[in-house]
């Protein structure tokens, strides 16, 4: 009854290669990109600033700035902030490298927090355990697309004065506590990578209901420069521009904005898509005692970036075999993420294993299965059957070996 694996020369689940994620564009995406390139303005024009009010409107916060990616949509949120030399940044190391670098582009330094075992989200004790008087803000990032502890991260933040930068590239259409992430933190980051819910080719947005942020963020992104009559600038002629601090070229064009808008009019469908898979996955694999499936905090809505299952019991040593055996069925899986204070960079810095426990041992256990709303449900059903055949064959042989 038990089928060969694919990798011992059985028959792959499936024929193609299924990704672990992918955009969905459709004619309206792509006809919106044409009116653009036809249009008067390509790039600075009517669809970003469209964009932002669309973005700002949909999570509730009072502004937003287009940025050309999230990487650099956090390095101004760093900016707005004040981080400067020697200004200490919490974050977690289970996240993408772009998280704790921005801190490192304004000359601050990143300190890991550990996460929570359970939700994988950084742990609000280990943040309050790890301020100093150098302590200037905390990048917490809403792992996987589940919000971090917020009641908890604020109460720190709030105790000692600290800005919270939240990295929400996984978690647009995400809830926490009734509220939708953008609405609540200091400043909110998100990701329009091709792989994220969203997609503008390339870009980032940062949401914030303070006045004097969003000011910061729109001269960051242009050299530093502003041309607003009255406020900053004391204008003499009418071709003045001044520029106040060293910004950079971050902007976003009106090709990759006219892509948003289009695609944001779909972001609720692509949401519904991933949870309606995620309960599917959920049904199948909490059944198999050597899967742990991705546990929910209460509060917490999930716009699931990723599906993650961490190995156990018998399992829990062969990740890589698991992970070799899935890819061989034509299941894409991936890992999220090694750690960050392990990369080489790091390391180099003086960051050193046994930082962060929790963080470590978890990566270890861990791999992505393919979530995007463009999958079918027999997408679906290859990677169940996948993960049950692939799954129960190492954990019946180990348990036999020993
Ligand atoms: C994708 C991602 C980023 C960076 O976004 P880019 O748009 O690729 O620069 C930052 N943080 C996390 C957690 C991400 O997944």
């Amino acid at each position: 009854m038990e089928e060969k694996l694919a990798i011992l020369g059985g028959n792959p689940v499936r024929k193609s290669l299924l990704p672990y994620g992918k955009q969905s564009i459709d004619d309206q995406d792509i006809q919106a990109v044409i009116d653009t390139l036809r249009s008067d303005f390509i790039t600075t024009g009517p669809a970003i600033s469209e964009f932002e009010k669309s973005v700002a409107a949909y999570v509730g916060a009072a502004y937003a700035v287009a940025f050309s990616n999230g990487t650099a949509a956090l390095h101004a949120a760093c900016f707005a902030a004040g981080i400067g030399r020697g200004d200490e940044v919490i974050t977690t190391p289970l996240t993408f490298v772009a998280s704790a670098n921005c801190v490192l582009y304004s000359g601050g330094k990143p300190v890991f927090a550990d996460v929570d075992p359970v939700t994988y989200n950084i742990d609000p004790r280990s943040i309050a355990s790890l301020v100093t008087p150098k302590t200037k803000a905390i990048i917490p990032v809403d792992f996987t697309g589940q919000p971090a502890d917020y009641d908890q991260i604020q109460a720190v933040a709030d105790k000692h004065n600290l800005v919270v930068i939240e990295d929400a590239a996984h978690a647009i259409g995400a809830e926490y506590k009734g509220k939708k992430v953008g609405a609540f933190s200091d400043m909110t980051m998100f990701s329009f990578h091709p792989v994220k819910h969203i997609t503008t080719g390339e870009g980032g947005v940062i949401v914030t209901n303070n006045r004097d942020y969003y000011d910061k963020l729109i001269m960051f992104r242009t050299h530093g420069i502003t041309r607003e009559p009255g406020g900053l600038l004391e204008k003499r002629h009418p071709w003045e521009y001044e520029m106040q601090f060293l910004g950079y070229n971050y902007r976003m064009t009106d090709i990759q904005a006219a892509l948003g808008n289009s695609q944001l009019r779909k972001l609720d469908p692509f949401v519904e898509k991933r949870r309606e898979y995620v309960k599917a996955y959920n049904a199948a694999f909490e059944k198999l005692d050597q899967v742990i499936i991705p546990a929910q905090l209460a509060g917490a809505d999930s716009s699931y970036h990723l599906y993650i299952i961490q190995l156990a019991g018998p399992l829990k040593g062969l990740r890589r075999e698991v992970f070799d055996a899935l890819r061989a069925e034509n299941i894409g899986v991936n890992v999220h993420y090694m750690p960050v204070h392990t990369q080489p960079y790091y390391k180099d810095r003086g960051y050193t294993r046994g930082l962060c426990p929790v963080a470590e041992r978890i990566y270890e256990h861990i791999i992505s299965l393919p979530l995007f709303p463009a999958m079918t449900t027999d997408d679906v059903s290859d990677v169940i059957r996948a993960v049950i055949k692939v799954t129960s064959y190492y954990g019946m042989n180990t348990e036999d070996s020993r």
